[in-house]
């Protein structure tokens, strides 16, 4: 990995922040939780999920509004009117967005209105796009690929970063195996990794890696645990209504449960939670 020059940690103690916002940053002492439904379906839908949970505490909503679905038949996202849906309830709620870019050609549209675009998994080695993504001026979550070496996820990063952008958060969601019972599995080795070789921040997506709604606390617990900097996780107001991933997707009860149920996971392993979270507690 001699060739990671920019994403490489070069002393032991480097680490790059990630605004999202003012008041969001990935890869400081606080953990990040970022929650939202899969695809973005109603005005009403996102206005409920930033209502109940913003003071859960999560610190951003996802969404996507472009999807990449397995088949052309199936939604492909609410596109446009999605992304208004997004900048609506982000000024309403103060709450920093993200959102799926799977075209060059949707970067200006997306970065008009999201605070950080996600490339999907799908993309990871879309080189082109992650080069165009270089020149973008919003923080890139970076998604590792389906089936993904370590070097080679890296190595993406080191593509938008060596093109300009050095906003760049990792985010492990699971890697292929032979094993059904899960939909990936979720690679804590990887994060830990990660956060050795890299000075970028590492977030975990357990709601791709487990698609199970029931294994989703759990392994969120874990990847705190095991050093990651937040975690980006599908929920829903109707669960069994997502018009994708409804399998994955928690209620938003179960996500306030999980946002308090890590606090002292990432206590213990020396991380703060958001302050709101400790006025609670
Ligand atoms: C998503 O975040 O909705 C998504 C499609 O994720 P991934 O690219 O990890 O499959
Ligand atoms: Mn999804």
């Amino acid at each position: 990995m001699k060739d990671a020059r920019l994403v490489r940690k070069t002393e032991s103690n480097s680490k790059s922040i990630v605004s999202l916002s003012k008041s969001v940053a990935i890869g400081g002492e606080e953990i990040v939780i970022i929650g939202g439904p899969c695809a973005v379906e109603s005005l009403d839908q996102m206005e409920t999920i930033a209502r109940e949970l913003k003071s859960a505490p999560i610190q951003a909503l996802r969404g996507g509004v472009y999807k990449p679905r397995t088949s052309p038949y199936s939604f492909q996202g609410s596109g446009l009117i999605g992304l208004e849906i997004l900048s609506t309830v982000r000024q309403h709620y103060d709450l920093p967005v993200v959102t799926e870019v799977m075209a060059i050609s949707q970067i200006e549209e997306i970065s008009h209105y999201a605070d950080m675009l996600q490339v999907g998994s799908r993309n990871m080695q879309n080189f082109d796009l992650l080069k165009a993504l270089g020149q973008a001026d919003k923080p890139i979550l970076l998604k590792r690929g389906l089936a993904a070496t370590i070097e080679e996820f890296v190595m993406a990063a080191e593509y938008i970063m060596s093109h300009g952008n050095l906003n760049v958060v990792l985010c492990e969601r699971g890697i292929r195996s032979f094993d059904s019972y899960t939909r990936n599995v979720l690679d804590l080795g990887a994060v830990a990794a990660l956060k050795q070789i890299t000075h970028l921040p590492v977030i975990v997506d357990p709601s791709h890696a487990a698609g199970r709604r029931e294994l989703i606390a759990d392994l969120s617990r874990a990847a705190i645990a095991c050093g990651a900097d937040g975690l980006i996780i599908e929920c829903h107001p109707e669960p069994d209504q997502s018009i994708s991933d409804a399998q994955q997707a928690l209620t938003l009860e179960n996500m306030i449960e999980l946002v308090r149920s890590v606090q002292p996971v990432a206590k213990a392993v020396g991380r703060k939670v958001y302050e709101s979270c400790l006025a609670i507690a």
